[in-house]
């Protein structure tokens, strides 16, 4: 209240504020007092007289007594005309009180908050005894009018608000400022995935294109073999460039398909023609993936100019959504290679960072394939601290391609918000951490949102059974035939676990290695899905021979297969040493399985600790434990059990709540159009 007070008498008295009081007869003190009629009736009079008493209330205890007042005025300067209020402040007469009972009156009429009401009350209880009779009524005459006015605020304000909707959306088809964007990334799915990345560059650009932008995606043409078929329903533009790097001109050509209100281009040349993953093979990564993701870039680069899609080409004035390393060249290449000569001046790039840990570090010999000016070379050196380097010539010196995009991107996002602030500080900045901080005030957090077409279990083709938050009996079928497809025993009662991801030092998989003998004493079943660390895979082989009745491990990737596994287990562990948003843990969710995580970047930020004390039925979606430990985990793991078996209402809340949560894409991508408008506020950052 004496907030509000404070609030109020700035705006309006010239003892707490000088501002613009009109006309001020003599002042008492530092007290302004005012004698035109008029001002009673206004609201800011209101205001002025209610300072008065705060003031007087400040200067006298209450309460107020007519001898103290009258100790406290110059009743020979009160005015002859006795027009109130006057340059006396009498305020516990009962004329006064008369007086305030009309000001009150004024007040009724005019008063639009309901947050001065209690103040009125206030008021009136500092009046003198012998208005008690005439405080009531007027209490109560103020509280009816205060009743019909809340009333009539809601009603106002419902009103207003359907209104607002309704402006907003003719507003917004007006006015809508839509954006030419150019997604560019190594993945995006269905047409290639090894992760998130993939999920993400496959599900964002349609959300925007619904938004009403205009969205292409730039990513290679993988044929490996398996990916081929991907690509079937892709035209050849029949628009071949040369783009010049690594020492000569490479010929590229475009493929195109548009789809769901996206332009789909698919850069083609011989290097993204082999058998194996989109980065490797069973010998390990590319040796060539910086000249297969420069090449990228650059395509990139020439594609929104060169390719007339739909017709038009997509011009100049475009904004470059770079994901990873592997796309961060174009912010270089914009600075570079087209500023120089007066093109792209007003484009703007924004990184997206799925994963800081991948950079795109190379040898600094390496720079002048790049394709880029002698000058540039600072954006990307990146020396490695002594302790780091190799031997003893080794002079640290590399090219670190993700650092360009960091130091020339107009803006940057990350993935989640917890993770954006992760990459800031030295345990979770993998080396770039002072870089990201210096450029804070463009650093930002979307959390991801999810296919929910694709991920939806109402729907999903690869799930045996559908089911809904309504009817949750496919789920048991669902883990009735996953049981059945692994030959573990079909046993409803049995919690099932499973992991589904990257084997991979991130995804914390040696704390489940090491934690498995202790877990599989218990009555519990565990199915595991990835690929990657040979030494995981090979465990994960070992594992299933050594624990038959309980532990099945999958080698490979098989997306039908990681469907079944979220819809068909009862809990989904996600023990990431690092996780940027993590999208398993949501997709769980989505299919009531209860996700158990470590408590990191997106999964904090996405799954909420159960806790059966608060409400009726408890809150939460899963477990998020901390710290990552075989104990903790553990832990964490056999209070999920101990609930799947004891507390069957409160498993049920757990899935249902999960179910219930909203991850499309719609919240995210206003987001994102958020981002992109800051980032054409500004001019380029580097021009
Ligand atoms: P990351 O991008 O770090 O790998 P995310 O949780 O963000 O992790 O995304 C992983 C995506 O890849 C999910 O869609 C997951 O289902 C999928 N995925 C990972 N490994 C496999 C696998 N072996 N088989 C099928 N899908 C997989």
């Amino acid at each position: 209240m004496v907030v509000l007070c404070a609030g109020l008498t700035a705006r309006y008295c010239g003892r707490c504020q000088s501002s613009d009081l009109g006309p001020i007869k003599p002042r008492f003190g530092s007290i302004p007092v005012f004698s035109q009629p008029w001002w009673r009736r206004s609201s800011g009079f209101m205001m002025v007289r209610r300072c008065l008493l705060e003031h007087s209330k400040w200067d006298n205890p209450l309460p107020l007594s007519p001898e103290r007042t009258a100790e406290h005025l110059d009743l020979e300067k009160k005015e002859k005309d006795n027009t109130l209020p006057t340059g006396t402040i009498d305020l516990v007469s009962l004329r006064d009180v008369d007086i305030r009972e009309e000001e009150a009156k004024d007040i009724a009429n005019t008063e639009q908050t309901q947050t001065e009401v209690p103040y009125i009350k206030k008021e009136v209880e500092y009046v003198d005894k012998e208005a008690t009779t005439l405080t009531k009524v007027l209490y109560e005459k103020k509280e009816t009018k205060v009743v019909d006015k809340e009333e009539h605020a809601q009603t106002l304000v419902s009103f207003t608000k359907e209104e607002a909707v309704e402006v907003d959306k003719v507003e917004q088809t007006r006015i809508k400022v839509t954006y030419n964007i150019v997604f560019v990334t190594a993945e995006a799915a269905p047409y290639s995935k090894t992760g998130g990345l993939g999920d993400v560059c496959g599900s964002l650009p349609i959300a925007l294109a619904a938004c009403g932008h205009r969205v292409m995606v730039l990513s290679p043409r993988y044929l490996n073999g398996i990916l081929n078929s991907h690509y079937a329903s892709a035209k050849d533009l029949e628009k071949h460039i040369n783009v010049s790097c690594f020492g000569g001109d490479q010929e590229v050509a475009f493929f195109h398909e548009y789809r769901a209100g996206v332009d789909w281009v698919f850069v083609d040349h011989p290097c993204y023609h082999r058998p194996g993953s989109l980065y490797g093979d069973e010998h390990g990564t590319f040796g060539d993936n910086q000249f297969r993701f420069a090449l990228l870039c650059h395509a990139a680069c020439e594609a929104p100019l060169v390719l007339p899609l739909g017709g038009y080409t997509y011009g100049e004035n475009c904004l470059f959504l770079v994901n990873d390393w592997h796309a961060s060249l174009v912010p270089v290449l914009l600075g570079a290679k087209y500023r120089p000569h007066g093109v792209y001046k007003d484009a703007r790039s924004i990184l997206i960072i799925h994963n800081l840990a991948h950079q795109g570090v190379e040898p600094a010999i390496t720079y002048e394939n790049l394709g880029l000016p002698a000058q540039w070379y600072g954006a990307l050196e990146w020396i490695f601290p002594t302790w780091a380097r190799k031997h003893a010539l080794d002079t640290g010196a590399t090219v670190n391609i993700l650092k360009g995009a960091i130091v020339t991107a107009d803006r940057i996002l990350t993935v989640s918000q917890g993770y954006a602030w992760e990459i800031t500080t030295a345990e979770g900045g993998q080396g770039l951490d002072e870089l990201l901080s210096s450029r804070e005030s463009v650093l930002n957090g979307i959390t991801n949102g999810i296919d929910v077409d694709t991920w939806n279990p109402e729907t999903d083709k690869h799930i045996p059974f559908n089911y809904s938050v309504d009817d949750l009996s496919g789920k048991s079928l669902c883990k009735a035939a996953l049981q059945k497809a692994l030959e573990l025993a079909v046993r409803p009662d049995c919690p099932l676990i499973g992991f589904i991801g990257r084997l991979d030092y991130q995804k914390g998989t040696d704390v489940i290695l090491s934690t498995m003998p202790e877990l599989l004493q218990d009555d519990v079943q565990f199915i595991m899905l990835g690929s990657g660390d040979p030494d995981t895979e090979q465990w994960m082989r070992w594992a299933e021979s050594s624990y038959k009745e309980k532990f099945r491990g999958w080698v490979g990737f098989n997306e039908p297969f990681s469907h079944h596994i979220t819809a068909g287990c009862d809990i989904l562990l996600m023990p990431s040493r690092f996780e940027p948003c993590g999208l398993n843990q949501l997709y769980a969710m989505r299919y009531g399985s209860v996700p158990v995580v470590h408590c990191t970047g997106g999964l904090r930020d996405t799954v909420e600790t159960f806790d059966p004390f608060v409400d009726e039925d408890g809150r939460g979606t899963g477990w998020a434990f901390s710290p990552l430990s075989e104990e903790s985990m553990l832990a964490a793991l056999r209070t999920a059990i101990k609930t799947y078996r004891e507390h069957k209402s409160s498993w049920e809340g757990l899935m249902k709540r999960g179910m219930l949560k909203d991850f499309s894409w719609d919240s995210a991508a206003a987001k994102y159009e958020l981002i992109m408008e800051w980032a054409l506020m500004d001019p380029p950052y580097v021009r």
